[in-house]
């Protein structure tokens, strides 16, 4: 369910035209929903509600502070990957106990400054991490409460570059050398472990991956007990999918947290969930103009005001993203086309052969979809300043991160003279 729709064949957000924010803020940029952003949180908290999980939503996948402040104000906590996206959590005044801190490659300038926060948990991914952040919480005074990222091998059965829980993957502590290592972090003066820790992967599709890899960690858990190493955290990351089309059935948060409870019933531990996209995916799109039509040999293209630089996924990810027009009118045919940028790339498309109204210059369209992994892995390639971002409630908007000009991006650079 989202806060997209028309009325009267003008697509709104909320209360707000589409076409009146890009009268006023100028095309392309991104648009939110604060009310679809609370709804997917509340829906996603409210299928765990029998057992109260700390739920850290995972700021990777839409960091602007107005959509973590807007999380923040619903008790959320926050999972980061870098010292970047822990002073974004500080900026909302996030609590310590709320985040937790996952990445393979956390500098000890980034482990300092989590262990100075206070952060619930560090999931460590390494033998060698583990013996850096021992060393530094000594060097600091403080002990540092971990979990290790378990690699269970399981496929999660999504694109190859967002498959995080196979052997070959560079995640995690394989299961095998997990006990070892837990011996290890148990024998250390400056780390507890706490926790056991896994996320498989994103845009899952099926809860039965998820099933498999808690089966996993079950049987570790079980043995870490045995071995009166008190774990009182299991962390089962994020991953869970969204529909991008229609006929796309990902699970729905009340099905993924049946098939997730079943399994952690007796366990005696805080359930700590991850989730990104489910929560940021579908509440946000990119609004962009056609500039041009062009018609090709075999199809037409629709060439938009904004590219690859800032909605990557397409050329990333082969995925798909739905395309609205703003203004809807009945007068026009269907035609076969692509939707493309404006950038020297034959990857930057945001939809390929695809039957689309006919849309002329000038018009404004939306892509769907894009509120994670959007703005986030966006850049300025080609020297293009990225987009705002608009957050809408209800009858009003504020734009939240102005649009960079050329001039901020040339500022930063100087000759060698
Ligand atoms: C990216 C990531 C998530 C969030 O994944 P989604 O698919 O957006 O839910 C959660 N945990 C970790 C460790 C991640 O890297």
């Amino acid at each position: 369910m989202d806060h997209f729709r028309y009325q009267e064949n003008r697509l709104y957000c909320e209360q707000v035209p589409l076409d009146r924010i890009a009268e006023e803020v100028g095309t392309p940029f991104y648009c939110y929903s604060e009310a679809t952003l609370e709804h997917h949180f509340d829906v996603f908290r409210k299928a765990f509600a029998a057992i109260d999980p700390l739920i850290c939503y995972s700021v990777k996948a839409n960091s602007s502070l107005a959509v973590l402040d807007a999380l923040a104000r619903r008790g959320s906590g926050f999972d980061i990957v870098s010292g970047g996206e822990l002073e974004r959590v500080k900026r909302v005044g996030a609590s310590g106990r709320k985040v937790v801190f996952s990445g393979v490659g956390k500098t000890s300038a980034e482990l300092r400054a989590a262990l100075d926060y206070g952060i619930l948990l560090f999931n460590v991914e390494s033998q060698a991490e583990l013996t850096r952040l021992n060393a530094l919480a000594g060097q600091m005074g403080k002990k540092a409460a971990i979990a290790l990222r378990i690699n269970p091998d399981v496929n999660p059965v999504t694109h190859p570059y967002i498959s995080t829980g196979l052997a070959r993957n560079k995640f995690g502590i394989p299961t095998a050398r997990a006990l070892a290592l837990y011996r290890q972090a148990a024998a250390m003066e400056h780390v507890t472990p706490v926790g056991l820790d896994c996320h498989i992967g994103s845009q899952l599709t099926s809860v039965e991956p998820f099933v498999e890899a808690l089966r996993r960690i079950k049987e570790l858990l079980a043995l870490l007990r045995r071995e009166k190493i008190a774990i009182q955290y299991l962390d089962l990351g994020g991953g869970l999918g969204i529909p991008y089309e229609a006929q796309q059935t990902p699970p729905h948060p009340d099905r993924y947290a049946q098939a997730l409870l079943g399994e952690l019933e007796g366990l005696d531990v805080t359930l700590i969930l991850e989730p990104g996209r489910v929560i940021a995916g579908n509440a946000g799109i990119l609004v962009c103009r056609v500039e041009y039509l062009k018609d090709g040999e075999t199809k037409r293209f629709i060439i938009t005001d904004a590219g690859m630089n800032d909605l990557i996924r397409p050329a990333l990810y082969d995925a798909y993203h739905g395309i609205l027009p703003v203004m809807r009118r009945f007068d026009r045919e269907e035609v076969m086309a692509d939707v493309v940028g404006p950038i020297c790339e034959t990857g930057d498309f945001f939809a390929r052969d695809r039957m689309l109204p006919e849309f002329r210059e000038g018009e404004l369209l939306a892509v769907r979809s894009a509120g994670a992994y959007g703005f986030t892995m966006s850049s300025n390639y080609n020297t293009r300043p990225r987009p705002p971002e608009v957050m809408v409630r209800k009858d009003r908007f504020a734009v939240v991160r102005a649009r960079e000009t050329i001039r901020q991006l040339l500022d930063q650079e100087t000759l060698f003279s």
